[in-house]
């Protein structure tokens, strides 16, 4: 993939690119004191949902295309850009009418490559040329979070870029979206120029929580946030209890710690080149214990023994769980890569013992 900055003009390249503003536009008034607020803070992108995807039918689904021009009014009084969420080929042809600047596509939305198609193929229609942000689906499925990017990147668009806002479970403990921070990682190794944004609102759903989940973020790499914020939190339409306030917002973004990256490679290149050469040890040590398995897998052939002797396993996975907890190490970790080990020996003497 050839990407394009998804930095629009005037927007600071430092880490992390911030993006706030309400879950929902709710009232002109609601949505003008906010971004005020939030410019008065250094925020210079605003974040409003004008249609939202909910749950259950009968809550708060949005202003709709009143809240468009709310948003053109934030815009030209501000000075802010402007970002809101599309679900369907008619949200993408009013925002484009009202002069959206940031386009993004929902986690529900995401999940479903016809829908995520029908928005493409308006993007190409109407000559969207900003910025569009795909959320990762609900469900923890990396190919399908890749081919909702694919179908805007086939679609001729070229600033795209990746929100990270965590994955739905039944069982919501802590998260009301679990980070799963492999998938967004993965994301990142597969296609390295996609810049990564957090959105720790939606993955935590809960106010306190937003502050380590954007220090994650950060060391972590990642190269912006989303981030829920009204300007009187407990009297909003959706989302309340993960929207903070802009001075709370701005307060938490002074006390990230943001570490340079470059300076950490370089720094690095010595401990990686020790840890390439015992990975090689690894490889060579792992190598020759397959080998001599395969010696004892043609003893026990020729002796008609059994491959799996339980007794001798147990004793040696007990064993070596004990020296290994004596090296400082932990042992749950060691019994997963024994087990590990000794199952492919047990795989390659089976082998020897059909040859
Ligand atoms: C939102 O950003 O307000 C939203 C609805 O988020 P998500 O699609 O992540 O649930
Ligand atoms: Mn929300």
């Amino acid at each position: 993939m050839e990407l394009e900055s998804i930095l629009l003009p005037g927007v600071s390249s430092q880490r992390p690119v911030i993006i706030a503003g309400p879950c929902s536009a709710e009232t002109e008034e609601q949505l003008m004191t906010t971004a005020k607020e939030l410019v008065g803070n250094g925020i210079n992108i605003f974040r409003a949902g004008i249609w939202k995807p909910r749950t259950k039918p009968g809550g708060f689904e949005g202003v709709g295309t009143e809240g468009l021009v709310w948003m053109q009014r934030v815009k030209k009084e501000t000075g802010m850009y402007i970002a809101t969420e599309v679900a369907t080929k008619n949200h993408v042809v009013e925002a484009v009418e009202h002069e959206i600047d940031i386009l993004w596509i929902g986690a529900r939305t995401a999940v479903n490559p016809f829908a995520v198609q029908e928005i493409a193929d308006a993007l190409k229609e109407t000559q969207f040329d900003g910025p569009v942000l795909i959320k990762n689906p609900v469900n923890p499925d990396l190919e399908l979070w890749i081919g909702a990017i694919e179908r805007v990147y086939n679609a001729g668009i070229r600033k795209i870029g990746a929100i990270h806002r965590g994955f739905s479970s039944y069982d919501k403990k802590i998260y009301r979206n679990l980070p799963q921070w492999h998938i967004p990682i993965e994301l990142k190794r597969r296609i390295p120029q996609l810049p990564l944004i957090s959105d720790p609102s939606h993955m935590g759903g809960k106010r306190e929580l937003i502050a380590s989940l954007c220090q994650q973020a950060m060391d972590l790499n990642y190269d912006g946030l989303i981030i829920e914020s009204h300007c009187d939190p407990e009297q909003a339409w959706s989302d309340k209890e993960q929207q903070i306030t802009p001075d709370i917002l701005s307060y938490i973004l002074h006390l990230l710690v943001i570490r340079d990256t470059k300076q950490t490679t370089e720094n690095l290149t010595e401990l990686r080149q020790q840890i390439d050469q015992i990975d090689n040890d690894l490889l060579a040590i792992l190598t020759k214990r397959m080998r001599i398995s395969k010696e004892i897998g043609q003893y026990k052939k020729e002796h008609n023994m059994p491959v799996l002797q339980t007794q001798r396993y147990d004793e040696i996975l007990d064993k070596r769980i004990c020296e290994a907890k004596e090296l400082g190490m932990d042992g749950a970790f060691m019994k997963t890569v024994l087990e590990a080990i000794h199952e492919e020996s047990i795989r390659q003497q089976i082998e020897v013992l059909n040859q």
